[in-house]
């Protein structure tokens, strides 16, 4: 059977867990095209006006996965960390991609880790449910993804973005030299969607890369410090995500290797208006130079690229200025 996962929302995150677990239970994965110009028409064309420009570029990815796949899977992602809850556009998804025409059946299950990890335990019995009903060959492929995920996020923590890091997890390239850190160090905080996917955020890590950059993500720092640091905000965030970019924020803020900040946001993203504006603030009063970036399917590459040399010419300028 070929399962279908959209290269797209929380693919960012967690595909190593699912596609692992897939495959370990007999299935073959999927994954839809990379983010283009096609995928998004498609997504606009079928998406609801209001939702955020990551939304409608999952609409596109499902899309993409007819006829390539004989199930979708969405599952229907509530919480991922416990007293925390995920954008509530990642509740709807499900009932808003069944809207569409023609797609194969999907794969929903609810994923709540908001109380416990119960929840998790039987969305994992019933997705393999649909595979075996052997529960030993489900908790294996379970233990099996799970270890790969952790193996995910410590490649990332150790300055992979998640290309690379998957890339050496299915051996397609050498170990690759990490990021020296010798050079301009530009924090890039963003919903892992946006940055990552080249397309949405017009590839911003190659870009600054090739203008002698070394870029840090909030995924490059471990649960454990983005919690303490996260801590420090006088009412907790609702919200996984934010709290994660939050947490990374306030660190970087503390590096004296951190040369300057970007915020990349989505058009339309409620959450990102505040953890942004949050982030913004912190990042005046530390004198750290700070750009704000928020895209949507209008937002022009020059535009852009304007920006982005604008503002490494600002850090540049005051790391001759003050040396930092
Ligand atoms: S957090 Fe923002 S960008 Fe992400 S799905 Fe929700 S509204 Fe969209």
């Amino acid at each position: 059977m070929k399962i279908g996962i959209p290269r797209s929302l929380l693919y960012y995150y967690y595909y190593p867990l699912w596609r692992v677990f897939f495959e370990e239970l007999g299935a073959e994965v999927v994954l839809s095209s990379h983010s283009a110009k096609g995928i998004l028409a498609a997504g606009l064309k079928n998406a609801v006006d209001e939702v955020c420009l990551p939304v409608k570029m999952f609409y596109g990815h499902v899309l993409d996965l007819v006829g390539k796949a004989d199930m979708i899977f969405l599952p229907r992602i509530v919480s991922v960390e416990k007293r925390e809850y995920i954008c509530p556009k990642f509740l709807g998804l499900p009932d808003m991609i069944r809207c569409l025409k023609n797609l194969p059946p999907l794969i929903e299950v609810d994923i709540n880790l908001y109380k416990n990890n119960k929840d998790f335990y039987s969305a994992v019995k019933n997705i393999g449910n649909i595979f075996t009903k052997n529960h030993l060959d489900i908790w294996g492929a379970c233990l099996k993804a799970l270890k790969a995920q952790k193996k995910y996020f410590k490649l990332m923590q150790m300055g992979l973005m998640p290309s690379e890091a998957l890339a050496l997890i299915e051996g397609r390239v050498e170990d690759k030299s990490l990021p020296d850190g010798e050079k301009m160090n530009i924090a890039l905080l963003g919903h892992p969607y946006n940055i990552y996917d080249p397309y949405i955020s017009m590839d911003i890590i190659n870009r600054f890369r090739a203008m002698g950059a070394v870029v840090a993500t909030a995924e490059h720092v471990s649960g454990k410090i983005v919690r303490n640091y996260a801590a420090r905000l006088p009412k907790k965030l609702f919200w996984s995500l934010g709290n994660r970019m939050i947490g990374a924020a306030f660190h970087y803020l503390e590096q004296p290797g951190i040369s300057g900040m970007v915020h990349v946001a989505a058009f339309g993203c409620g959450p990102d208006s505040m953890t942004g504006g949050i982030i913004e603030r912190y990042a005046h009063s530390s004198g750290i130079p700070f750009l704000n970036l928020t895209l949507d399917e209008h937002t022009g590459e020059a535009g852009v690229m304007t920006r982005l040399e604008a503002f490494l010419d600002m850090v540049r300028w005051r790391k001759a200025a003050f040396g930092s």
